[in-house]
């Protein structure tokens, strides 16, 4: 099935670089996740989904006020101590299990090592993450990207919804035709990948409402298909069964 929409002159490349411009001009970078390590990021990535990032960090400040942040720690936690500290961020016990069964799973398969993980072919990791309880595509995804810092775009529900509000993509584009995309039309940098997820994330939760998109003042408000026509202001929810993996994704 062919996804892309038919799209005036400008190639989607260069269109998508003409987003991200805006966004940044208009957000500044985001900086998503800097100075962490790459087990909190891995933490923070199970724990965001579904919830917004407050509830998250709220789970890992009691996780690192617990120590837990520190594999060797963290290995020797019992799932009802980790259902306890995550509770703030909701789904307690679905997460628990699911950072429960990534820590006994990297101990069995790489000897718990975080630097065996990430040094392995990207698609061999993303096949490993994707078959894990509980990691989905965006949570995998976002593990790649800003734990491992591998060129894979989070195509998460905003984005999708951006793009498809653009006639860039079809509305019923799902998560792996919205990323071929994205890979097929941008450089693979890990920087770019990283700022431009977060930008329309930023875009997401400040104009581009599932219900009711507040294109006004918009800053991709210039790149609508038809500048002046609004898009129409209910569209798929593409967020039903997919996990999440960023900050305010349920907005
Ligand atoms: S709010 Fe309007 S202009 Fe902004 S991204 Fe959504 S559809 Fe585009």
């Amino acid at each position: 099935m062919e996804l892309e929409a038919q799209q005036p002159e400008t190639p989607p490349g260069i269109t998508l670089l003409h987003y991200y411009s805006a966004l940044l001009q208009r957000f500044g970078a985001q900086r998503w996740w800097p100075a962490r390590t790459r087990l909190e990021v891995i933490l923070g990535a199970v724990l965001t989904q579904n919830t917004n990032w407050n509830n998250a960090a709220l789970a890992l400040k009691n996780l690192r006020q617990s120590g837990l942040l520190r594999w060797d720690s963290l290995r020797r936690v019992s799932l009802e101590d980790l259902e306890r500290l995550v509770r703030p961020a909701g789904f307690y016990r679905q997460k628990a299990r699911t950072i429960h069964s990534f820590v006994e799973w990297l101990l069995a398969r790489h000897r718990g090592s975080l630097h065996a993980l990430f040094a392995q072919p990207p698609q061999e990791l993303r096949r490993q993450l994707l078959q894990l309880r509980g990691l989905g595509p965006e949570t995998t995804d976002a593990i790649i990207l800003y734990a491992g810092k591998m060129p894979f775009f989070v195509a998460d529900a905003y984005t999708r919804r951006i793009l498809a509000r653009h006639g860039l993509l079809p509305v019923a584009a799902d998560y792996a035709s919205a990323q071929t995309f994205l890979h097929r039309h941008l450089p693979a940098k890990v920087e770019l990948f990283n700022e431009f997820h977060a930008l329309l994330v930023e875009a997401g939760k400040r104009h581009c409402k599932r219900q009711e998109p507040k294109c006004d003042d918009c800053p991709l408000a210039p790149f609508l298909p038809d500048a002046g026509a609004q898009p129409q202001g209910i569209l798929r929810d593409y967020s039903s069964g997919a996990s999440m993996a960023c900050p305010e994704e349920t907005t």
